[in-house]
């Protein structure tokens, strides 16, 4: 029997605005990523922001067929075997907010890029997230052509020929395109057989832990006894080792010391034990990378509430990285035809993607490609993390570059 509590595969969906991403993930795990829903509100996997999946497997049906997501065959209605766990995360559309979704990329195996056939290829927010593709670099990439159901067949074979156009030259370009109607479920098992053979990454399940804080949240109702109150809920990305329940952790860069003079050093280190681990619909005793895992903790849920400690960063005591206030990385610049970048001022205003963390900077010096920043926050992240750079240019924030931590 393979083991189906943690994801194998953690997949991130990019595109433009109203392209269909969220039909997608429902049409693949059955679950809405929508997290205004009163119904489903208190359920741990949507607090997360991300929906889970086993892919199964039935013995008698051939070829793409064969793969589901439900509980029987979509073919034969016969029985069938779990393979492995998904799971499917949103990205967050505007450029603001890409720094994000790169830091996100720490944690990305696979980018399923959904393309809308009824509109002209390339949309503005297609061309920044196949910018974002780029420069994480990552190579399990399958381009999902939807709303095929809403144009004509010769607009459908057009719209391939301008995502293939678009994609020339890019990290992509050889990816497949998979035309998918997700409201009739035509061509998801196709995205399964994919998904199936796709290399899985390796996991470090041996090293000291570390976990990105992607959420929090406070799991109490307003006016309960204070003897009941729960500690405050992580959701968190492992990215290395593993944690066990039971055990202490420690949070940084933690929590502000306002009475400190030394600005360094008014941060504080969280400590608590690990309460609990789940995986969003099962606990667990032990966790390792795979997956967004919710990490119960004896932290006062005041500061979780509102996801109040994302972009923090959870491990064994004595074994973090340091948590740091300024950083100096070499600049990469992107190549943006749409973009005339000017040379760095001193204490320009950056926002930078470290980690799960978006922290605002300012520039205290540059030297040719090298350059200097002052954070209003301080952060800790792991050597070798990469930076996305967004620069004020025009009145918006704009993704300029990147840069990798600590090198
Ligand atoms: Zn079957």
């Amino acid at each position: 029997m393979n083991d189906t509590r943690q994801s194998v595969l953690n997949i991130e969906t990019l595109g433009h605005i109203d392209h269909g991403k969220t039909s997608l993930t429902r049409a693949i795990t059955n679950v809405w990523t929508d997290r205004h829903s009163e119904s489903i509100k208190r359920n741990m996997t949507i607090k997360l922001g991300y929906a889970d999946a086993v892919i199964k497997e039935c013995q008698d049906c051939p070829e793409p067929q064969r793969y589901t997501t439900g509980d029987k065959c979509q073919s034969c209605g016969g029985k069938v075997t779990p393979l492995f766990r998904i799971s499917m995360l949103d990205a967050p559309g505007h450029e603001t907010l890409m720094a994000t979704a790169i830091a996100g990329s720490s944690v990305i195996d696979a980018v399923l890029f959904v393309i809308a056939a009824n509109e002209p290829c390339p949309m503005q927010q297609t061309k920044e997230h196949l910018m974002v593709i780029n420069l994480i670099g990552v190579k399990n990439v399958i381009v999902v052509q939807t709303k095929i159901d809403l144009v004509t067949p010769e607009r459908a074979r057009q719209s391939r020929e301008e995502i293939r156009t678009f994609l020339k030259g890019s990290t992509i370009e050889g990816a497949p395109i998979v035309p998918v109607m997700t409201n009739k479920g035509v061509n998801i098992d196709v995205l399964l057989s994919m998904l199936v053979k796709m290399e899985k990454p390796k996991r470090d399940t041996s090293s000291d832990p570390l976990m990105y804080v992607v959420r929090s949240f406070d799991v109490n109702k307003p006016g309960i006894n204070a003897s009941e109150i729960k500690g405050g809920v992580l959701g968190g990305a492992i990215i290395k080792g593993t944690f066990k329940k039971g055990e202490h952790v420690e949070i940084r860069p933690g929590i502000e010391q306002q009475s400190q003079k030394a600005k360094r050093d008014s941060y504080k280190p969280i400590l608590t034990p690990i309460v609990g681990l789940n995986n969003g619909s099962e606990e667990l005793d032990e966790a390792k990378p795979g997956g967004l895992i919710g990490v119960s903790t004896e932290i006062d849920p005041s500061f979780t509430k509102a996801d109040g400690l994302v972009g923090h960063v959870v491990g064994r005591p004595g074994k973090m990285p340091p948590t740091q206030s300024s950083i100096t990385f070499k600049y990469h610049r992107l190549k943006r035809p749409d973009l005339e970048e000017p040379p760095f001022k001193e204490n320009e205003a950056v926002i930078l993607g470290i980690g799960t963390s978006t922290l605002v900077g300012f520039v205290r010096g540059s030297k040719k490609d090298n350059i200097a920043v002052d954070l209003r926050r301080p952060v800790c992240a792991e050597a070798g993390t990469k930076i996305a750079m967004l620069r004020n240019l025009g009145q918006r924030w704009r993704l300029t570059g990147y840069g990798i931590f600590g090198s």
